[in-house]
Formats: C-alpha cells, sequence, structure tokens
C-alpha cells in the first residue's frame, strides 16, 4: 500500500491539503484526482502543488470509526455553545476550551491561519515543537466498503453534499481519538462556506455541529491530550491506519437512522 499525499499553497500560506492510503494500481488515478483537487479549491488557484507517493513499510493498524452524532444549531454562537458544552462535559478545563477557540478564531501563530492541529494538553500548553507548523495527521483512509456505507447513511440523513468533509473528518477523527493520551478534539472546516465542524473524543464518538463559524471565518484543529508519550505526534503523524468500518449516525433530534 502507498501513502499519497496532496499539498497546496499559494505565496506560502496552505490552501488545502488532503491524503490517502491506496494499492499501487490506484496512485496514478489517485494523484490525478488530488491535483484536480488542489487546482479547484473554493480557497483559490495555488501556485505551489506537492504530491508524494511513499510505500508504507509498517503494519496498518485497522479501526471502527467513531460514531457519528449529528446536532443542529440556528448559528455559529450556538453552536460554539453546544462545542464548549461537550468538550466540558469531556473533562477539559474551561480556560484550555477559550483558549483554544481563540486559537481558531485568531490563528494559531501571529494571527496567521492554521495548516494543521494544536496539540493542547490539560494545563493549556501547545505542545507541538513548530508552532508555524502545528502537527498534521497523516497516512490514513477508509475502505470502500466502509466510505459507501458512510454515503448511504448521510444520503438518509440528507447531508450527501458534505460526503467528501464528513468522510475525510471523520477518518482523521477516528485516527485521532485512536491514539493513546488523545481526550478530545475540536475542529471547524478553513473551507469559506463550510460552517459545520465537530467535537470528537472516544467517549462519545463524532459529534457533528452543523454550524460552528460563519461563512468566510478561518478554521482549524485542536487536540486535546493528557499524559502523553514521546510518541505521541510520530505516531499522528506516522502510523498508517484504514477506516474498515463504520460505527453509524444518530440524529439527535430524530433518532438512530
Ligand atoms: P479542513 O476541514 O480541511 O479545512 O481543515 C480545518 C483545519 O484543520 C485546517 O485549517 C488545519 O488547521 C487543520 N487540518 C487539516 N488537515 C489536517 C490534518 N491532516 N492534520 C491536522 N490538522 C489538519
Amino acid at each position: 500500500m502507498y501513502s499519497v499525499r496532496m499539498r497546496a499553497s499559494l505565496d506560502n500560506k496552505h490552501i488545502s491539503g488532503a491524503e490517502r492510503v491506496v494499492e499501487e494500481k490506484d496512485i496514478k488515478n489517485t494523484a490525478h484526482s488530488l491535483i484536480e483537487r488542489a487546482l479547484t479549491h473554493e480557497k483559490g488557484k495555488p501556485d505551489f502543488i506537492n504530491i508524494s507517493a511513499e510505500e508504507i513499510k509498517t503494519p496498518i493498524k485497522s479501526l471502527t470509526s467513531l460514531p457519528i452524532t449529528l446536532l443542529h444549531v440556528e448559528n455559529a454562537d450556538k453552536g460554539k455553545t453546544t462545542a464548549e458544552k461537550l468538550l466540558a462535559h469531556i473533562g477539559i478545563p474551561t480556560f484550555c476550551i477559550e483558549r483554544a477557540f481563540s486559537f481558531l478564531e485568531d490563528g494559531a501563530c501571529n494571527g496567521e491561519g492554521m495548516r494543521g492541529a494544536i496539540i493542547m494538553d490539560m494545563q493549556g500548553r501547545r505542545l507541538e515543537s513548530d508552532k508555524k507548523r502545528e502537527v498534521r495527521a497523516s497516512r490514513m483512509d477508509i475502505t470502500a466498503e466502509a466510505s459507501g456505507e458512510l454515503a448511504a447513511a448521510l444520503v438518509a440523513e440528507g447531508l450527501s453534499s458534505n460526503y467528501l468533509h464528513i468522510k475525510e473528518a471523520l477518518v482523521l477523527a477516528t485516527k485521532v481519538a485512536s491514539v493513546k493520551g488523545t481526550v478530545a478534539e475540536l475542529c471547524w472546516s478553513d473551507d469559506p462556506g463550510y460552517v459545520a465542524g465537530y467535537v470528537a473524543s472516544k467517549k462519545f464518538g463524532y459529534m457533528r455541529i452543523s454550524c460552528l463559524k460563519n461563512e468566510g471565518d478561518r478554521g482549524g484543529r485542536v487536540f486535546f491530550v493528557n499524559d502523553i508519550g514521546e510518541d505521541y505526534i510520530n505516531e499522528i503523524e506516522k502510523t498508517p491506519v484504514i477506516v474498515n468500518k463504520f460505527a453509524g449516525i444518530i440524529d439527535i433530534t430524530g433518532g438512530q437512522k
């Protein structure tokens, strides 16, 4: 299997990134579709596109996805209050939650947008070694069967147009939640028109909040951690993971689908 990754930027500012884990025969098609994606991104045309394909030489971990819960909110303020409550319920201290929100709203490094995730411990400290790059979770994908089940479930929920966003975020959140030391994750997208986000944790699964920002706002990610070992960041970045089972969707307003 190969890890195929794409990263696109303009004037050294991150525009988009994506990744797949595929068989050798699928490298060409995958690279083609990732380049297409980089060239047609909502945030603009990049002046730099990097595509890499690297053989995976370590065992690939198989994981069942986090279960998805859908939470519908009327606007970003209500979404943020919901996310704060969920994070508090998971056990994240209030000052860490406030700090995380201000990084996502104002930028993580001198007001610049984020290209990866902040790792924050329970004292509110940032643990990434390079604060400008943050940490990018990598080497992860989902099987055709599991993604087909996810796609069908999203059709039933009227969310099929959000399939790609939800699929990629669910795979990332599933991998991150599986790494020892992760307590929770907070994310909302950097794509100007995509206002949904989520709070993910092993405890409560992937809680999708329909609105966490206003159109045009920047996005970002924070991984809240406790007691992580030396290998935490390496595992987030390097351990290959395939999600091979989809755990289902519950609509909190409408019962299990
Ligand atoms: P996106 O939903 O792709 O717009 O991602 C939202 C934010 O999450 C981005 O602005 C990045 O800060 C962060 N992010 C995106 N991809 C990754 C990744 N693979 N690992 C860690 N953080 C990421």
